[in-house]
């Protein structure tokens, strides 16, 4: 009796010596490989060859200072309720008399932490700062091999004021014109350009 129509009817050809030693399969399989010879390779010799990112790549973070070298973050913590894989850590201080100069604001992030074995490089941190402090940038993470040298600190994340690191590929225009909307009130001290 046949319960349903799924059953098959397996062959029970005889192979032929050629067949018993892989023959055809063999040469089935190296005019695949052979075939590939021809075609454009899929991949680069990575590190030694890098394929061309986007000037809006989402990789490494940047905590960006001001035009007169001053941390720009405020440790507001938008960033850190922004982030949907809770990556963002930080304390913040108070700036003392004298150093107005390190820090913009009257607030700062003594410490500031992201987890990049956590984040996925979402960029939402960067949209949520209304300090224009946070930016992703080209930049890959370095390849580690312990867990804590993923966390990194404002040693890694704020850039030298030696060596600025540019940000305004990420802006573009209509991201300017849009931040200059005065009934948004994004960043009260936006000067209408593009920061470098
Ligand atoms: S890029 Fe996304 S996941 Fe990474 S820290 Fe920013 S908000 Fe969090
Ligand atoms: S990076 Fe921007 S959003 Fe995050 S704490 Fe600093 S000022 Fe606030």
């Amino acid at each position: 009796m046949q319960l349903t129509n799924r059953s098959k009817v397996v062959s029970n050809k005889v192979q032929s010596a050629a067949e018993k030693m892989y023959l055809p399969g063999i040469l089935k399989g190296m005019l695949i490989t052979g075939s590939h010879l021809f075609k454009r390779r899929a991949t680069v010799k990575y590190p030694d060859e890098l394929r061309p990112i986007a000037a809006i790549y989402r990789g490494q973070h940047v905590l960006k200072r001001d035009e007169n070298g001053a941390e720009r973050c405020t440790a507001c913590g938008l960033c850190a309720l922004a982030c949907p894989a809770e990556a963002i850590t930080m304390e913040s201080a108070e700036r003392k008399k004298g150093e107005e100069g390190l820090y913009r604001e009257e607030k700062y992030a003594s410490i500031y932490e992201i987890n990049m074995l956590r984040c996925i490089f979402c960029g939402l941190c960067e949209d949520a700062c209304p300090k224009e402090a946070i930016f992703l940038t080209d930049r890959i993470v370095d390849v580690e091999y312990e867990r804590e040298d993923f966390m990194y600190g404002k040693n890694k994340l704020v850039e030298e004021t030696t060596k600025r690191i540019d940000v305004s590929k990420r802006q573009t225009e209509e991201v300017a014109d849009f931040k200059k909307l005065p009934t948004l009130k994004h960043n009260e001290l936006w000067q209408g350009k593009l920061i470098k």
